[in-house]
């Protein structure tokens, strides 16, 4: 007779999981980001009795409930949505984990381990810098030094620091450029110490919301969500499924009329899928009606132009799909997917070029729907 009662209280759950699943969940999960795509109604429990059963373990009554909260950090605006009965304490130490990060790696933050490393030349790093340092030298390496965290110089003249837009005179870029070099980076692992050579800079700015769109689904994890989705200024990174048992729907931005249309659209469970792209910051020079953005390619000294208006990465790793939208970006497609193929890193892309065509690496023709016209790498 008990384990009757329990059984039908369980099933009973289970179907208020779902029907909630589709009114308010996903319903939330749509305002997060402007690439995420607002999710439809999820589909009712086929198997009613398997459900009940499978679910038992791990039956949560607020499963299909989601909450959102918007942080402003990190030069973005941020939106991170968790489902289930631990939403609430998930988020609020989530926001605390941003803000510490942001206090670690901002070049905006002038007590942050980067700006100090930026004015004093040498410091002790703290252990989550350490890694996005050690990551960011290993990208120097497999990229052929075409991702550096020391472009920061040229960052600085381009006017991207400061807002300030201003096309350099090709004597200030060979004065920048002399800066730029990832290898004249010394790092000792024995005091955890970076040292820059006179008169470098860095930036993580090409890594750091990736690092930290993973460090908040570990968050999540710990505080027992099991579903969830952040977008950090357009990267996205989800957590499971939606609340429904279905995948996240993920719109990839039109790199051309700018915010809010979609030109791809992913089904995605348990990954990152970072863009970047060169309608995110950028001006034009009013002399030459030239435009230039804020993916430099450190052997020119100038905006990468390299055929691509965008490039996205799918990866379970947030940091690496960061680190690498930014380096294929750099790359161009022939190059990227030759990287792609030797397999040093695991990980998806999507590619978007100056005449709007996409193509995808193979692992992506499951996950895109909804995308004509779209060509597979092979
Ligand atoms: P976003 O920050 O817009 O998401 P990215 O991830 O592509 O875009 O990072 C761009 C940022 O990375 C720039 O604002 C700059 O701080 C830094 N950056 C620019 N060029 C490079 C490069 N070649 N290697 C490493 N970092 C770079
Ligand atoms: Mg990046």
């Amino acid at each position: 007779m008990k384990r009757a009662a329990a059984f039908l209280l369980i099933f009973i759950l289970a179907l208020a999981g779902c029907s909630n699943s589709s009114s308010q969940g996903s319903g939330k999960a749509g305002e997060t980001a402007g690439t995420a795509e607002t999710g439809g109604a999820g589909e009712p429990a086929a198997e009613e009795t398997q459900s009940a059963v499978t679910l038992v373990p791990e039956q949560d009554p607020e499963a299909a409930l989601g909450d959102t909260i918007y942080i402003s950090s990190m030069d973005t605006e941020m939106a991170l949505t968790a489902y289930g009965s631990h939403r609430t304490e998930a988020l609020a130490a989530a926001r605390d984990e941003v803000l510490r990060l942001n206090d670690l790696f901002s070049v905006g933050v002038e007590t942050s381990d980067i700006s100090r490393a930026n004015t004093e030349g040498s410091v002790v790093l703290a252990p989550e810098t350490e890694l996005l340092v050690r990551d960011s030298l290993d990208l120097y390496e497999a990229t052929g030094g075409l991702f550096d965290i020391t472009v920061y110089p040229l960052m600085d003249l381009w006017g991207f620091t400061t807002q300030n837009f201003k096309v350099p005179s090709e004597s200030e870029l060979a004065a920048a450029l002399a800066l730029v070099g990832s290898d004249r980076l010394s790092f000792s692992e024995n005091d955890h110490t970076l040292t820059l050579d006179k008169g470098q800079a860095i930036d993580l700015g090409a890594i750091a919301k990736g690092y930290t769109s993973a460090r908040i689904m570990d968050i999540f994890r710990e505080h027992g969500v099991q579903s969830a989705m952040v977008s950090l200024g357009g990267n996205i990174q989800c957590l499971g499924t939606k609340p429904d048992g279905s995948a996240w729907r993920i719109g990839i931005q039109d790199p051309v009329s700018g915010r809010g249309e979609t030109v791809a659209k992913l089904h995605i469970t348990d990954l990152a899928v970072i863009t970047s792209g060169s309608y995110e910051r950028y001006f034009t020079d009013k002399e030459t009606g030239e435009t230039y953005h804020h993916i430099i390619d450190p052997r020119t000294g100038k905006s990468a132009r390299s055929g691509l208006t965008s490039v996205t990465i799918v990866s379970r790793d947030g940091a690496l799909a960061d680190g690498l939208s930014t380096s294929l970006f750099i790359m161009g497609i022939d190059e990227a997917f030759r990287f792609w193929k030797s397999g040093v890193y695991d990980f998806e892309a999507l590619f978007i070029d100056e005449g709007g065509h996409i193509y995808i690496t193979p692992g992506l023709s499951g996950m895109i729907y909804d995308t004509p016209g779209v060509t597979v790498l092979e």
